[in-house]
Order: C-alpha cells, then structure tokens, then sequence
C-alpha cells in the first residue's frame, strides 16, 4: 500500500491537510509536530505508508534507512548536534502511537530524561 486515503499522515504529505513542512523529496516528508514536546520537534514519514515499524520487512527496511539519515541531516541543518537529540518511533498504542503511518519524532533544544515516561 503507498497511499492510505483515510491517513492522517498520508494526507500531510499529499498536501491535503496543511503541515508545517521542513522539508520533502521523493521519499520523506518532514514536518512541525502539532503538539510540540521539546522546542524542535519535527516528524519525519516515509510517503509510503506503513503502519508502524512492526510493520517493516525487509523490503522496507530502506526506507526506514531514508527517514532516520534524514533526520539525522535535518538535525544537522538546525544545529541541534552540539547540544545532542533524540529520535523516537513509538510502536503500537501502549507505547503512544497514536497514528499509525510510521513516523519518526525528531526532538531537540532541551536536555531529555532517561529512562523515557
Ligand atoms: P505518536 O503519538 O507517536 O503516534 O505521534 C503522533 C504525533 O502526531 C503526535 O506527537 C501529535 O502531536 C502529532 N500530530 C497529530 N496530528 C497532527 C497534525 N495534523 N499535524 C502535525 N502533527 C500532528
Ligand atoms: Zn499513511
């Protein structure tokens, strides 16, 4: 499946519901959480959907490759390394997945707790 209509996310990165976008190509859209946690936080999807990383074989695999080196640039970009950051893919409800088009959170500009709430 690379289009659900009745995603959220999928939506987002067709330009049906407005986001504030950080950033897209062919494979990955990015964009400003709506709910921010930390002062960066940004949401990087694969246009594929794929409902959560439980979901990802081997065929996939890649394009999780694509979302986190994405991240890893968009950090980059915004200078959030120094200080360092934190990626995050919440997996199934218990963990607070919420929608479930695989994304991964990208938080930075405060100091993070371990272990995660
Ligand atoms: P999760 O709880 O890991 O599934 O994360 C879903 C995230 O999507 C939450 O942090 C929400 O704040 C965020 N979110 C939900 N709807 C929107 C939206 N329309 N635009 C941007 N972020 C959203
Ligand atoms: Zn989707």
């Amino acid at each position: 499946m690379v289009n659900n209509a009745g995603c959220l996310f999928c939506r987002i990165a067709a330009g049906e519901i407005p986001a504030r976008k950080v950033y897209e190509d062919d494979d990955v859209y990015a964009f400003h959480d709506i709910n921010p946690q930390a002062p960066t936080h940004i949401l990087v999807i694969p246009r594929k959907h794929i409902p959560s990383l439980d979901d990802i074989d081997a065929i996939d695999a890649p394009v999780v490759g694509t979302v986190v080196a994405r991240a890893a640039q968009l950090a980059r970009d915004l200078q959030l390394t120094s200080e360092g950051y934190r990626v995050v893919f919440n997996t199934g409800a218990a963990a607070g997945q919420t929608v479930f088009h695989i994304h991964l959170h990208l938080l930075g500009g405060r100091n993070f707790g371990w272990p995660p709430g």
